[in-house]
């Protein structure tokens, strides 16, 4: 028999495989939902200026590729540093906090994941319910068994609370506790300050572990008001992990810009920290890649560029916020009757919809209109050209 005769076909991936539908489909109207994409008022992805003016920089005064340190561009690291934690905070300047270039956000995670697992092979990993489809995956690729803790409240469009909290405080010391930093995905919904105070405390009491998930900030309030949580665990002195993506804020997504962080307790435990981290990259792709890596330190550590990147991200994050106010008032001119106010307290590039996995593949077939079957759909790809159609469409199948 052949080599491979016992590989099965794998299941398409959720997301992934709707770009693939997407792209096949002949219908002219199409609108894809699906993916997190941010696209401009015409519907394209834009290249910011920013990034632009970086390359232009680089290109006047091209470099050599040698390789890269194992942990990536030392200029890079800092500056992921100061952005997440503020370059002036006493964890920063004390050396407590190692910082590795990573694969975009996902690479990050996966580092994370394959250092704990060989930090404490035993322990579980809980992740929000619903989640990013690809956190279970990763974690149990990396050979963790992955729970749930509750998320999403269904019936009151908002957050199970009590649920997350009973879940954090039922679980064993050592498991991982995987949470999004701002801008939950998929459902929008963030906690709030005082919520977030009673989490690090359950998590503290318990001896758990979190991981904060960092993929989209500045997409909800602000670039230092979605990195407060961030701060909150700093101030809470945990140990913990953070993985930074850089796909959405400087929508550099093809070239795979992102980092991991780890919070220690003293600089000498997190020279042994980076160390080991380091084994993992170098048994995984030895380092890591230089272009975008470059193009995100330049931007951040040139006054004039960070400000150019900081405007732009507010343009987007406003263009997001009014396509948010807009969708309320289109589905309410269709015909749509109740409370939309969930629409516009949802943070960052997603709505959940609260449509089900029917009407979704109805959207699609009748009307092009490609969300995913949780009710998923992405707002940031929303514009004043296609948002009437879409709300006529939900409308529809409602
Ligand atoms: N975490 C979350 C919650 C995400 O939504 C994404 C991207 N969709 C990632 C991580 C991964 O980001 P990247 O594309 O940079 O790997």
């Amino acid at each position: 028999a052949s080599l491979f005769a016992s590989v099965e076909m794998a299941p398409r991936d959720p997301i992934l495989g709707l770009n693939e539908q997407f792209n096949a489909d002949p219908n002219p109207k199409k609108v894809n939902l699906g993916v997190g994409v941010y696209t401009d008022d015409q519907g394209k992805l834009p290249l910011l200026k920013c990034v632009a003016a970086a390359e232009k920089q680089m290109s006047e005064a091209p470099k050599a590729r040698g390789y890269l340190p194992i942990d990536g561009i030392v200029a890079y690291d800092k500056a992921v540093r100061g952005l997440v934690f503020g370059a002036e905070h006493p964890a920063v300047k004390a050396g407590r906090i190692a910082t590795a270039q990573a694969i975009g956000g996902t690479g990050g995670l996966k580092l994370g994941a394959d250092f704990l697992k060989r930090l404490n092979p035993d322990a579980q990993v809980l992740i929000s319910d619903p989640s990013w489809e690809n956190h279970r995956a990763l974690f149990e690729s990396a050979g963790f068994p992955v729970d749930v803790y509750p998320y999403y409240d269904a019936a009151n469009r908002g957050i199970h609370f009590d649920g997350l909290i009973a879940k954090l405080k039922s679980s064993k010391a050592g498991t991982i506790v995987l949470l999004h930093a701002c801008c939950h995905n998929p459902t929008g919904y963030d906690l709030t300050d005082a919520q977030w105070d009673e989490v690090i405390a359950v998590i503290q009491a318990g001896g758990l572990v979190p991981f904060l998930d960092m993929a989209y900030q500045g997409f909800g309030n602000g670039i230092a008001e979605d990195g407060q949580v961030v701060i909150k665990f700093l101030e809470s002195g945990l140990s913990f992990f953070v993985s930074t993506s850089f796909s959405k804020s400087f929508s550099l997504y093809g070239e795979r810009v992102g980092a991991l962080s780890i919070v220690s307790e003293s600089a000498e435990e997190s020279g042994r920290v980076l160390s080991q981290l380091k084994r993992v990259i170098r048994t995984n792709y030895s380092n890591p890649p230089t272009h975008g890596a470059q193009v995100v330190a330049t931007v951040l550590n040139s006054p004039e560029l960070r400000k150019m990147w900081e405007d732009e991200l507010a343009e987007m994050r406003d263009r997001i916020k009014l396509m948010r106010t807009a969708l309320v008032k289109e589905l309410s001119a269709a015909g749509v009757q109740g409370d939309l106010s969930y629409i516009t307290r949802q943070k960052g590039m997603f709505s959940y919809s609260g449509l089900n996995a029917a009407q979704m593949q109805r959207l699609r077939a009748e009307f092009g209109v490609y969300g995913v079957d949780s009710g998923r759909i992405c707002v940031a790809a929303l514009n004043s050209g296609n948002i009437q159609g879409v709300a006529a469409a939900i409308k529809a199948v409602m």
